[in-house]
């Protein structure tokens, strides 16, 4: 029998397009993507998921429905994750034609964590059994419109010159995350990471912040994050000592806007001296981090974003000036993984306010290795290095 961790999750992205099928009124027929996340949650309880238990997501410049549903829950209904796939895919069709819309849906899944029957992954695609024709004439489909997903953000070393010093700096923060001791002091408790883990395992879909500490003795200290009553978002202490903040996403995404916000606010504060970034704990092998190179400039940038992000999707804000930038390059920032967008669009912001900060995505293998994440300075298009 293989391994089994608690806490794998199947991740399945359904990428859709959709038109009209209902009698011709002269009126422009389009699905907004909040109609669309609804259906996808009627979907889930057609197939016997409660959609309390899942995540559904919509990804940014995509017409995407992100689901994520934790691999015991899904076992219980489904022992075939691509099985699943095409059953729900159907599901989500046969709420839409109800609606008077066609969608066309194509899937991909992936599994996260170790689970016991080695699930892996896979894609599949869906025309449909109403198989009615595409309509044309006045009833364009909004969605299906538009340019066409690059693949991966292209790599060029030369154009980032913080790579390197972001990379090392990444490195030792991690080094010290490994090998941190727990430690009962006056003010605060203090934990390892191998505790700080066994929290996120226990409260799973929670975000859990904690401050790494370096005081006197040169030692790192990690403070035990806040428990209990946690809605979503994780308070927590940061302030004279801090190296570094390390916080979780339980829906694995990259560093959002108000992660890139939050870090500028502690840059800007004049008594968080020694802070030099702050990482995102996806998984066990997997981390980002956004790292200061210069920290008057993400002080300055806090000045220019301070406002700019909303407190709901923790993206920014839709009318506001950052969201004008990214209207400006979207043709740039336009790929097939959702986390490729949502990094583009950061680092885009990042080059536009010159905000001194990188972000770096750390995959823990046999040999670990270390991506840069930048926009060029003047076409603003991303790259990694
Ligand atoms: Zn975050």
């Amino acid at each position: 029998m293989k391994t089994y961790t608690e806490g794998a999750k199947a991740v399945f992205k359904f990428s859709y397009t959709s038109s009209y099928m209902g009698t011709p009124d002269g009126n422009c027929h389009g699905v907004k993507h909040s109609t669309i996340e609804e259906w996808a949650k009627e979907a889930l309880w057609r197939s016997d998921i409660p959609p309390s238990y899942c995540k559904v997501e919509k990804e940014w410049y995509e017409n995407k429905i992100v689901i994520i549903i934790d691999c015991d829950i899904l076992y219980r209904k489904c022992q075939d994750p691509r099985e699943f796939a095409m059953h729900y895919s159907k599901m989500l069709q046969q709420v839409a034609i109800e609606h008077w819309i066609n969608m066309i849906v194509q899937v991909t899944y992936q599994i996260h964590g170790t689970y016991r029957l080695g699930w892996g992954g896979g894609t599949g695609g869906s025309t449909g059994e109403h198989k009615p024709k595409p309509s044309d004439g006045p009833y364009v489909d909004n969605y299906a419109s538009g340019v066409t997903p690059k693949n991966a953000i292209p790599e060029e070393c030369d154009s980032l010159p913080y790579s390197n010093k972001a990379k090392s700096a990444m490195k030792e923060m991690l080094d010290s995350l490994f090998s941190l001791k727990p430690y009962k002091g006056a003010k605060y408790n203090y934990i390892d990471f191998s505790q700080y883990k066994k929290i996120i395992k226990e409260h799973g879909n929670i975000e859990h912040a904690s401050a790494i500490e370096v005081y006197d003795d040169n030692r790192h200290y990690m403070v035990e994050p806040e428990k209990g009553g946690l809605s979503d978002r994780a308070k927590y202490h940061y302030g004279p000592y801090t190296k570094y903040i390390i916080h979780n996403h339980p829906n694995f995404t990259p560093p959002s806007a108000k992660d890139l916000l939050n870090l500028c606010l502690a840059a800007a504060n004049p008594e968080c001296t020694n802070i030099c970034g702050s990482i995102v704990f996806i998984d066990e092998n997997t981390y980002y981090a956004l790292i200061i190179n210069d920290r008057n400039k993400a002080a300055a940038m806090f000045k220019e974003i301070e406002n700019e992000v909303d407190d709901t999707t923790n993206d920014f804000k839709l009318d506001g000036k950052c969201s004008k930038v990214l209207e400006l390059y979207k043709e740039n920032l336009n790929f097939k993984s959702s986390h490729d967008i949502a990094i583009a669009r950061l680092s885009t912001i990042i080059n536009h306010f010159n905000g001194g900060i990188s972000i770096v995505k750390c995959h823990i293998t046999d040999k670990s290795d270390y991506t840069t994440y930048g926009s060029e300075k003047i076409s603003y298009k991303p790259i990694k290095c």
